[in-house]
């Protein structure tokens, strides 16, 4: 299945503007209202912006697909606003679901099981299991909790673009083809869900972020393991290229000195060219041309919440060459660098 629906451009777009301190119930009503009504609010989570739809009616989840230009083989994470709604759309919850939901929701924590017949098959691109979460920004939290629905959100992006944690990314891509946009300023985590598959054992990390292998193990008090980047995607969705900039992506990876001497060679070779540098703190001084600072190694957390930004601000500078210092990967690091593997032009071992 490669099928694409076509794309549409033409209605107005509702800005709403809702500080997550003081939340304006009456603003969340409206969207909550054009959700109930079939419509696609875009609102955000403590991860990135989610393009949302009534996850119980396979017309409006399908616009998702139209707006995002998502491939319909790539399946969406379902939303709900409190841990009991996990009883209501998965066939059975195990002990592990139950631990996990314990510790870390709401949070940046998606579980894959297995899903009941209500969940329509549009939302898992026809796989008998579901994405579920329960996010724990609190606007994320009111709009679902008013609608009073699950809402079915992959990230508020053109499909392959990279994900949007502000609002002026989410108006670059979808302004005029969404009903509702939430605005309530930047993201806290920058970086998407952990997604873990709980229908098989060990359970599997299928995309790492910030709840990590490390704290999931500690949790459950055993062993999970990483779907490895050669396996066989669990979801077909995950065989695309993901988060890219327009320019060339080389991601250098290795030790921290021999990333150094290979990124100057790089520059030497790519001389001529309209080139950026993205470098952590400890190293900005090291490489003389455009050099774009995308936080301290000391602070992954600092870097995940600048990733997607720092790409889609080099593409409108006109960058067309982006080399990316490659990180050790560990913890938080490790999601990060598997964005950076997905959104990569070329790997460089150094
Ligand atoms: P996003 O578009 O960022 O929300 O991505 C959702 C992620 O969850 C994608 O990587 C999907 O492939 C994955 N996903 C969603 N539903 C399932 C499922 N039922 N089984 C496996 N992976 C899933
Ligand atoms: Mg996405």
């Amino acid at each position: 299945m490669s099928h694409r629906f076509s794309a549409v451009r033409n209605h107005k777009t509702l800005i709403l503007r809702v500080s997550p301190r003081d939340i304006d119930q009456d603003k969340i009503r409206v969207a909550a209202e054009i959700i109930r009504n079939g419509g696609l609010v875009v609102f955000p989570t403590e991860t990135v912006y989610g393009l949302g739809a009534n996850a119980l009616n396979p017309n409006a989840v399908k616009r998702i697909f139209i707006v995002k230009g998502r491939p319909i083989d790539n399946p969406l994470i379902v939303h709900v606003a409190k841990i009991e709604w996990l009883y209501r759309y998965v066939e059975y919850v195990p002990k592990e679901a139950r631990i996990l939901a314990e510790k870390f929701w709401p949070g940046p924590l998606t579980f894959v099981l297995k899903k009941k017949d209500m969940i329509p098959d549009v939302v898992t691109a026809g796989l008998d299991t579901v994405a579920i979460r329960m996010p724990s920004h609190n606007v994320a939290l009111a709009l679902i909790s008013s609608a009073n629905t699950p809402i079915a959100a992959p990230s508020a992006n053109k499909s392959g673009r990279p994900s949007p944690t502000r609002v002026e990314h989410v108006i670059e891509d979808l302004d005029g083809e969404v009903d509702c946009i939430i605005d309530s300023g930047e993201t806290l985590i920058g970086i998407e869900s952990t997604v873990l598959d709980l229908t098989e054992d060990p359970p599997i990390i299928l995309r790492p972020g910030y709840i990590t292998k490390e704290m999931i193990e500690d949790a459950l008090g055993k062993e999970v393991i990483y779907l490895s980047y050669s396996d066989r995607p669990k979801s077909p969705g995950m065989k695309y290229r993901h988060y890219a900039p327009r320019a060339k992506l080389y991601l250098v990876t290795g030790n921290e000195s021999k990333i150094k001497q290979k990124i100057k060679e790089l520059i030497h070779e790519f001389e001529g060219e309209k080139i950026a540098v993205v470098v952590t703190e400890e190293n900005r001084d090291d490489y003389g041309v455009y050099t774009c600072v995308i936080g301290s190694r000391m602070n992954p957390l600092e870097i995940a919440r600048n990733l997607f930004d720092t790409l889609r601000t080099l593409d409108k500078k006109g960058f067309t060459t982006i080399i990316f210092e490659g990180l050790e990967e560990k913890g938080l690091a490790y999601a990060i660098m598997n964005r950076l593997r997905k959104a990569a032009t070329k790997i460089i071992e150094a």
